[in-house]
Formats: structure tokens, C-alpha cells, sequence
């Protein structure tokens, strides 16, 4: 017994540490002791050396690459990756009526599951050990994914009980469906795969929720002390549809709050259209953010980030869906978010701002504030002792990062997905050297085309060429 738990200690030395601890601590020749899931010990590596080599069958020098906390992709929609392609350049309506929807009603449990082993793949390839589902139709086809591809996730059932022009299959379920589909999701998946897998309720968008199943919804996850993802002040519409139907004077979050919606366990995805007061609300409620820049450039507009960060709000970075943005990549969103916001400040304040959103900033938001937005910060989201072992190696010395002046600066400015090259997962190798561990890529790659376009056929989905193709 003794030598099974020494066997799964290993020690990773000679490595640039940037812990993101609450000291945002980085070290330039740092170590760091793992035992089993957990990290033990992290500091200087002569002294991780000293002290712990006599427990550690395995160690290993990384030779100054750099070493970071997993990414937290707040907000992806694993279930959309088969679709990733389908509704470039089409205006809203026809992205959501013809081609999202459709997709989406039509997927199997099956469909499901590839599709979240190929969008957990380029996760993994981007850094990401931890994400927060957006809401699917199949649970258990994701929780059956995750758990093979040794991600961590919080997943989420797409929850939906009114609306106009929903799919024939979905005009059915009720409230009571709603909420009970989803504490039997939790009563069956909850806490699994070695804890790595959660299960929080979702309500899809308030267009598609009446007062009771979002009421019912808070109440349910205050009782099971879990947390809710919802897609919040997406468009201009949504505001004013809250507005006539529901006699409140701006939108979503003005009315979240009249009724005592907003707490916080709340993970609110976008949040774009947002005034002053409403992020007062957020902030005061304790409401997280997850800020999906790529998407809401394409979609959904100019979010409020500096006035919410300014406002001491939780915010995190999301990928949204691979129809919505078609690079799962936390990587490039973390450059995204810090041009965008930077330009933005010329609608505000009448020129850019080099210095809105910081290098800093940004990489705290892909780290600890997207532990706490799925709050899970008491075990991840920083290199500390206690916390698990969660965490991704960088190789600074190729292509896209040489030379690295400030490794921050670096990591969000200039990193590319090509420079991660092994990520852990709760103290388990999930890739090494650019190599996805335990699927294999190439298969998974293969049947994921044959699984898309069977469905694109089922749901009747036909996408126009773009050019004279002969
Ligand atoms: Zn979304």
C-alpha cells in the first residue's frame, strides 16, 4: 500500500511557476511536490529538491518551461462542437432557428458524447482542465466523455419551458420535467469520476423560462448547494421582450433582481447589455461573468468588462460554442478580451486604452476567477499547497513566444495553443508532450465526421457553398 502511494508522487522542477496565489506569486526557478490528486508542497526547486526527492519515484526537470494553473473555460457548448461550421455568416434568426435548434434537437446521447470527447480535445490542446458546460440535451453522453478524457467539468442540462418557435420535441416539457430531469442528473452524476464532474442546473435564457422554473431553479440548487449557468443580456430583443412582457424599465438583470433571482452561485454567461444599475446588482449579489469575447463580437456586442471588474465582479473567459465562435480555444480568448476591451474605451472615452485589461488581469480571469465563477476555488484555479493538481505546461521557447521579456506578458500577448504542451488533471497527465493521453485523437476525429454529417442530414440542415464550387 505504502508503494502505490509513493509510486504516484512526482516531483516538477526547474520550471518559471506562476502560482497565481493570492500573492501572485511567480517562481523563476520554482517546484512543485504532488502527491496523488493533491499538490503538497510548491516553492524554490532546491528546496522542493531537498526535501521531498525521497518520496518522489518520478522527477522531473522541466527545463524552464512554464508552468501554470489548468485554464477554467466558463462557459462552452460541448455538445455544439459536431456543429462547429454550420451557421457562419447568417444573421441571428436563421443561426438559431435554422441551423442551431434543429442541431440541436436532433442530437442523440451518442452525438453527444463525441462531440464533447472532440471539444474536451482542443481544450485539452488550449490548456483547459476545468469547463463549465453551457447547457446540452444529454448529460449523461458529456459525463461519459469527461470522464474518459480526465477533464473536470461543472455540466449542465439546456433547461427550457416556454418560448416561441421551439422545436416540436421540446414544447413539451414542463416545469416540473424541468427541475426533475435535473435532480435526477445530480442524483446521477453529481460528484463523480473521482469528483471531477459536477452537475449544476441551467436555464437556457429568459425567453425561455417562465418565474416558476427560475424560482424553482434557485431554490433547488440553494438546497443542493450547486451552482446555475444562464445565457444572460445576450441582445438588444431580450431586454425589450423583458420589458413589455414583464413591466420592468430596462431588462434581464433589472428584472432577475425584482424577483430575487441573482445570488451567488449565479454564473452569468455574456451579460453584454447591462447599464450601470445592473451591475450594481450583479456586484452587490456576489453574480460571477463569464465574458465571451469572440462570441460576442460576432453576436452580441460590446460588454461592459472594465466597468464590471471596476465594480469588483467575478469575471472569467468563455469560449461560447463552436457555431458561435468556431475556436475552442481559451488561449486566443485571453487575447481576444484584452484587444477588445482596450478598443472598446474609444466608445467610452473617445480613443483606445492600452492600459484597460492588463496582461495580468486577463490571466487571472482564465485561472482563479474562473475557479471561483464555478465555485470550485477552495481546490483549483492556483498553484498552492492543498489544492489539487491541476495545472499546464508551457513551452516558451518556440515560434510565437521567442523572446519572452516578461513571462506574463507573454503568456497573454503572444502564447499560442502550440506552445502548451503537457496538461495534468487532478494529478493525472491528460496530455504530454502534445499527445491527448487517454482517447485517441485520431479515431475520435474520424467518427466525429461521420457523427456531423449524419446529423446535419437528420435535422434536415443544408449549408449553401460559399463560392463556385466545381
Ligand atoms: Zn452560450
Amino acid at each position: 500500500m505504502a508503494e502505490t502511494n509513493t509510486n504516484s508522487s512526482i516531483i516538477l522542477h526547474n520550471a518559471v511557476i506562476v502560482t497565481m496565489d493570492p500573492q501572485s506569486r511567480v517562481f523563476r526557478n520554482g517546484g512543485i511536490f504532488i502527491q496523488h490528486d493533491t499538490i503538497k508542497a510548491i516553492g524554490q526547486s532546491s528546496d522542493i529538491l531537498r526535501d521531498f526527492s525521497s518520496l518522489a519515484p518520478q522527477i522531473i526537470d522541466l527545463h524552464a518551461q512554464i508552468l501554470l494553473p489548468g485554464f477554467i473555460n466558463t462557459h462552452v457548448h460541448t455538445s455544439q462542437q459536431l456543429g462547429r461550421g454550420i451557421a457562419d455568416d447568417v444573421d441571428l434568426m436563421t443561426w438559431l432557428h435554422g441551423r442551431i435548434w434543429p442541431y440541436e434537437s436532433n442530437m442523440t446521447e451518442e452525438d453527444s458524447y463525441i462531440s464533447t470527447l472532440l471539444c474536451g480535445i482542443e481544450l485539452i490542446h488550449s490548456g483547459v482542465t476545468c469547463f463549465a458546460e453551457a447547457g446540452g440535451q444529454h448529460v449523461s453522453g458529456m459525463a461519459r466523455a469527461v470522464e474518459l478524457l480526465g477533464l473536470r467539468a461543472c455540466l449542465v442540462q439546456s433547461t427550457m419551458d416556454s418560448g416561441e418557435g421551439l422545436p416540436a420535441l421540446w414544447t413539451t416539457r414542463t416545469t416540473d420535467d424541468c427541475i426533475q430531469s435535473q435532480k435526477e442528473l445530480y442524483k446521477k452524476h453529481h460528484n463523480t469520476a473521482d469528483g471531477r464532474i459536477r452537475v449544476w442546473f441551467g436555464i437556457r435564457q429568459i425567453m425561455n423560462s417562465t418565474d416558476r422554473l427560475l424560482l424553482e431553479t434557485r431554490d433547488a440548487t440553494r438546497e443542493l448547494k450547486t451552482g446555475i449557468h444562464m445565457h444572460v443580456a445576450e441582445i438588444p430583443h431580450e431586454n425589450q421582450l423583458v420589458m413589455d412582457t414583464r413591466k420592468v424599465d430596462h431588462g434581464t438583470v433589472t428584472y432577475l433582481e425584482k424577483i430575487g433571482f441573482l445570488q451567488n452561485n449565479l454564473l452569468s454567461a455574456h451579460t453584454v447589455w447591462v447599464n450601470s444599475t445592473e451591475i450594481g446588482f450583479l456586484s452587490s449579489t456576489g453574480v460571477k461573468v463569464s465574458h465571451c469575447p469572440a462570441s460576442a463580437m460576432r453576436m452580441l456586442g460590446f460588454a461592459p468588462i472594465r466597468e464590471m471588474l471596476d465594480a469588483g465582479i467575478c469575471v472569467s473567459l468563455g469560449t461560447d460554442g463552436a457555431p458561435s465562435n468556431n475556436r475552442m480555444s481559451i488561449v486566443d480568448e485571453m487575447y481576444l478580451a484584452s484587444l477588445i476591451n482596450k478598443g472598446r474605451e474609444v466608445h467610452r472615452i473617445g480613443t483606445t486604452d492600452p492600459t484597460a485589461l492588463p496582461a495580468e488581469t486577463v490571466l487571472r480571469m482564465a485561472t482563479i476567477n474562473g475557479a471561483k465563477s464555478v465555485l470550485w476555488d477552495n481546490e483549483i484555479g492556483s498553484l498552492e499547497a492543498g489544492k489539487k493538481a491541476d495545472l499546464v505546461v508551457v513551452n516558451p521557447s518556440l515560434w510565437p513566444m521567442v523572446p519572452v521579456h516578461d513571462c506574463i506578458s507573454s503568456l497573454v500577448y503572444c502564447m499560442r495553443t502550440e506552445n502548451v504542451v503537457s496538461v495534468m488533471c487532478n494529478g493525472q497527465w491528460i496530455m504530454k508532450d502534445k499527445k491527448i493521453l487517454r482517447v485517441n485523437e485520431e479515431d475520435v476525429i474520424l467518427e466525429a465526421g461521420g457523427a456531423a454529417s449524419d446529423l446535419l442530414k437528420r435535422a434536415g440542415i443544408i449549408i449553401p457553398s460559399i463560392m463556385n464550387i466545381l
